[in-house]
């Protein structure tokens, strides 16, 4: 890429920069080049321009915690380029089908319409930071007639696009980013641009969670302004993740012979901020759920004991005998399909801690498990922790497993007792053991039912990601598993979804994730990705999960080895 280094306004960078980096980054698959691609045009930013394009690289305007999102539907993406271009349906239709993506379909149509010409000529060239607030405009845009203002916003920015900034604007716009730009690679190109030790790149990531911030304050201040970053109350943390073994033998040997263990609680994982007695708290995804929870804030404002706090821990829907509810029941408390007084009567809930991220000034990810317990177990006063035992011994380990399973929990997981807590990462210092393996996958396609479910999608298409070239495979088709209630619920978000129909089948915007099993893992020539699911069937609607939780090819060929080493076994 040639930068121009061309400025706009006030001597600001030009998008058409970033959208050409963004071109030269989808066309190289070398993994130092897209680094020292990003690397160079962080360094002819300005301090101002870093998190904005930063944030739009990685095509999330906004960080997920921010509340702030740009929700601009594909129907009125698709409205606004057909009225700059003038293309019919069909011509449409055709350039979308070329790759299958909203952005190329708008670069093919404005060349081929050569609108470009008529815009560059008549317009002064978009800036980074023009771009931006655009779409900090279109967040903005609330309540009545936000719709047409949104819209608005998208045709004044579409037409002064050229054809590449156009494609780029509308990935964003959908936030459909599928070039290589994983957030591991922008944390490596911080570092490089910044001079900042990629390790502590990646723990300010960690900490401040989101990129833009992380990018901003690097090329600031280099490492010396990493140094001194705290995390901040209300401002969430990555949750660190958990390794599945097959057995608690397994994970007491890769524990070093001692482990402590957890019962694994079918419910949502919360992260509870506290400052100043004011709570805050943030689902599995960054999201604010503080509203749809009283109870759980009041259970935690009954009980503090200090200033300011960040705790996690997992919150359990609990039925008249006192056994945990299903995952989908207590997600009907965070979709608040009734006024919150009815569902906490309707469906209470109960929390459970199991770490302690940060306390009054201190941050505490660095002690070691056993230490956070204790520490965790002195603050909490009334509220409960998790079940635990610290065992060296795999009878008693099975003993504690079955006995989780037996009062209705997932299974268990494992802690290491020396470790520290690793935001974001999914290593082997937490180990789950369940009952039965699942994959998260994601619909990217459903097909009319037939007889009863006629009116419903109900045949869904399921992908996993493809680590190598960021696609989503197909992998299995199911219509199982689901109740008519959540049929017809998903029928209309797919819906919602959907970028083209054709016969009985819709094709629709990735999102819905859910949780399947299956009975065995085949290759099959069937599908792209090499491998069918046997007898599919979803297990749940993982609302709380997004895109980037989506398994990968690499898992489920994982999964096919081990059943075919399984299998060997027995013969
Ligand atoms: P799964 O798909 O198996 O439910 P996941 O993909 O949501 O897991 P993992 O990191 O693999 O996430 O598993 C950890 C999850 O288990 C946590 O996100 C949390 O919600 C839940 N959990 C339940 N009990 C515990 C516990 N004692 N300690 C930590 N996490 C727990």
């Amino acid at each position: 890429m040639v930068l121009a280094g061309g400025t706009g306004n006030l001597g600001e960078t030009l998008y058409r920069d970033l959208a050409e980096l963004c071109e030269d980054i989808e066309s190289t698959t070398k993994r130092l080049a897209i680094v020292d691609l990003i690397s160079q045009f962080l360094k002819k930013l300005s301090i101002g321009e870093v998190a904005p394009s930063i944030r739009m690289i990685v095509g999330e305007a906004f960080p997920e915690w921010s509340g702030k999102t740009l929700d601009v539907s594909w129907r009125t993406v698709q409205k606004v380029i057909k009225g700059i271009t003038k293309a019919s349906d069909e011509e449409m239709l055709q350039a979308f089908s070329k790759r299958g993506d909203l952005g190329d379909m708008a670069k093919i149509l404005m060349l081929r319409k050569d609108v470009s010409k008529q815009a560059t000529l008549l317009q002064k060239p978009l800036t980074i930071l023009e771009v931006y607030r655009s779409f900090q405009a279109i967040s903005e845009a609330k309540g009545s007639g936000s719709k047409k203002k949104k819209e608005n916003i998208v045709l004044s920015l579409l037409s002064r696009a050229e054809p590449l900034e156009a494609k780029y604007i509308v990935k964003n716009l959908i936030g459909e980013m599928r070039h290589g730009a994983s957030s591991g690679l922008m944390e490596e190109a911080i570092a490089k641009a910044s001079g900042a030790p990629l390790e502590m790149v990646k723990r300010t990531h960690m900490l401040m969670g989101d990129l833009g911030d992380v990018a901003e304050k690097a090329m600031r201040g280099g490492a010396q302004s990493l140094n001194d970053v705290k995390p901040i109350p209300f401002h969430p943390i990555k949750p660190m993740l958990v390794q599945a073994v097959d057995n608690v033998a397994e994970a007491l040997r890769e524990h070093g012979g001692e482990t402590s263990l957890e019962y694994k609680l079918d419910g949502a994982r919360l992260q509870i901020h506290i400052r100043k007695g004011e709570v805050k708290i943030f689902s599995r995804r960054l999201t604010e759920v503080t509203a749809s929870l009283p109870d759980v804030v009041e259970q935690v404002k009954n009980n503090i004991q200090f200033s300011e706090a960040i705790l996690e821990g997992e919150a359990v829907a609990i039925g008249k005998d006192f056994r945990p509810l299903t995952f989908q029941n207590l997600m009907k408390r965070f979709h608040r399909v009734k006024g919150i007084e009815e569902m906490v009567r309707e469906i209470p809930v109960k929390l459970y801690l199991f770490d302690i991220i940060y306390l009054d000034g201190k941050l505490l990810i660095d002690l070691p498990y056993s230490e956070r317990r204790k520490i965790l177990s002195r603050v909490a006063g009334e509220l409960e922790l998790v079940p635990q035992v610290v065992t060296c011994s795999v009878d008693s380990a099975q003993e504690f497993f079955e006995e989780a399973k037996s009062k209705g929990h997932e299974g268990i997981i494992a802690k290491k007792m020396d470790s520290t807590y690793t935001p974001g990462r999914r290593g082997r210092k937490w180990l789950k053991i369940k009952e039965t393996e699942t994959l998260d996958l994601v619909i990217v396609g459903a097909d009319w039912g037939y007889g009863r479910r006629v009116n419903w999608l109900s045949d869904y298409y399921l992908a996993a990601r493809n680590e190598e070239t960021g696609e989503l495979q197909i992998i299995g088709k199911t219509f199982k598993g689901l109740t008519d209630e959540e049929f017809e619920e998903v029928t209309e978000k797919l819906l919602k979804l959907k970028t083209i129909e054709y016969g009985r089948t819709v094709r629709v915007k990735p999102e819905i994730v859910v949780e399947t099993i299956f009975e065995e893992i085949q290759k099959s020539p069937k599908y792209e990705s090499g491998y069918a699911l046997r007898f599919a069937r979803i297990k749940r609607i993982r609302d709380d999960k997004n895109l980037e939780d989506v398994d990968t090819i690499e898992k489920v060929k994982q999964l096919y080895e081990k059943q075919f080493k399984a299998k060997s076994k027995t013969l």
